[in-house]
């Protein structure tokens, strides 16, 4: 990491005006934008840095609903381009309008992720009054259809296919006691197990007739098994490889064999690029136990995100922890991310590492959300110095080029 002279990352610090931070945060959050309808607080956002002199893009990105919203801030230098990308669509719940009072901003999306959307705003506006950082440039995206099962994230794989990413990411969710370099990737699954004809009494049943219910009980010990075999599968950081299953249902009333049988479950996994065998491996599970009890045994799959790991040596992990000792005096303890996010995708579908921290913030996904202020001051900082410490001129070289 080169070493910055201190006065130019005074001066980047002072440029951060809390109030300005606070007053685009109210602004986003005013704007309901429950998943799937975040067009207007999109249009909120794009005419938030219209006024700041940015220019933006608003790439459909496969949901005309809620064009993204795209800023690119170009320093006119070689050198690396940081991204802030954030989601600007909320969980389905009632809507809690902006309310700040004793230093805490309450209402939807305060915490996940309006807070921190702000708090990137706040850094690109400080970047770019204080002429910094020395080289590359910010990208700022953000977009709609994050938060499922309402969303499927194709806003973002949208974006991501036409190449609209920077080399590194950040990503302001929730998480702030730890640096996640790793992560599962994981699979939700949905399994039906059916037979042929109609419920029957048991004692008309025929002698052979398929058993769904006894065969989902079957499933269970099997993928049971598997959990425990699977789990041998490790990876610093990210933890081990599991099977769970959350819900069984079949039948109606006691004496009745049913027709079919429902399971669903997860299947995470430590290894980035595991997807199809781990996919592979279940769907095999299940036609061999189709075979074995004459049912028919169908699952279908949501794919959040594979699993990925960042090596801690990569600059944008040193640009980070540069950032965060200089603001809270020591850098972040690496860790896990314990949920799928954005970053998986950036990491499966781009080879792009992302590192998600955000605001210590509570009441994510109910309708208490809260955030401090102090806490969003504090991850503009962290933001606007990583850029400075990442967006660099290419570093210098001790390789020897040829003719010299
Ligand atoms: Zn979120």
């Amino acid at each position: 990491m080169p070493n910055l002279p201190q006065s130019q990352i005074d001066s980047l610090l002072e440029a951060i005006q809390p109030n300005r931070l606070l007053d685009t945060a109210m602004a986003l959050v005013a704007v309901p934008s429950p998943t799937r309808s975040a067009g207007a607080a999109a249009d909120a956002l794009a005419a938030i840095l219209q006024n700041h002199g940015f220019t933006v893009e608003r790439p459909v990105a496969d949901w005309p609903e809620a064009p993204a919203v795209v800023v690119r801030y170009d320093t006119g230098r070689p050198g690396r381009v940081l991204q802030f990308d954030g989601h600007l669509d909320t969980v389905h719940l009632p809507f809690a309008p902006p309310v700040f009072e004793n230093g805490v901003l309450t209402g939807s999306g305060a915490s996940d992720m309006k807070g921190g959307i702000a708090a990137f705003v706040e850094a690109l506006v400080a970047l770019r009054e204080s002429d910094a950082p020395a080289g590359g440039g910010i990208l700022l995206t953000a977009h709609d259809h994050h938060e499922g099962p309402w969303g499927d994230r194709r806003q973002l794989r949208a974006l991501l296919r036409s190449g609209i990413h920077g080399d590194g990411v950040l990503l302001p969710e929730y998480l702030a006691d730890r640096l996640p370099i790793a992560g599962r990737g994981s699979a939700i699954w949905e399994v039906t197990i059916r037979r042929d004809g109609e419920p029957v009494h048991e004692v008309l049943r025929p002698p052979d007739l398929p058993d769904v219910l006894g065969t989902g009980a079957e499933l269970v010990m099997r993928l049971r098994d598997l959990n425990r075999k699977v789990a041998a599968t490790t990876r610093p950081y990210a933890g081990h490889d599991s099977v769970f299953v959350g819900s069984l249902h079949a039948g109606e009333i006691y004496n009745q064999a049913p027709t079919e049988c429902r399971l669903s479950g997860t299947r995470r996994w430590v290894t980035p690029g595991a997807r199809q065998s781990v996919l592979d491996e279940f769907r095999g599970l299940l036609a061999q136990l189709a075979a074995e009890t004459r049912t028919q045994i169908d699952v279908s799959f949501d794919l959040p995100g594979d699993a990925f790991s960042i090596d801690p040596a990569h600059p944008l992990v040193a640009a980070f922890q540069t950032a965060y000792a200089a603001v809270s005096g020591a850098p972040l303890a690496l860790g896990d991310k314990p949920f799928v996010d954005d970053g998986n995708l950036f990491a499966g579908e781009a080879g792009v590492a992302a590192l998600t921290h955000g605001p210590a913030a509570g009441g994510a996904h109910t309708i208490h959300e809260a955030v401090t202020l102090d806490e969003l001051v504090r991850v503009a900082k962290v933001y606007a110095l990583t850029a400075l410490h990442f967006c660099v001129p290419d570093p210098p070289s001790n390789a020897i080029h040829p003719g010299t």
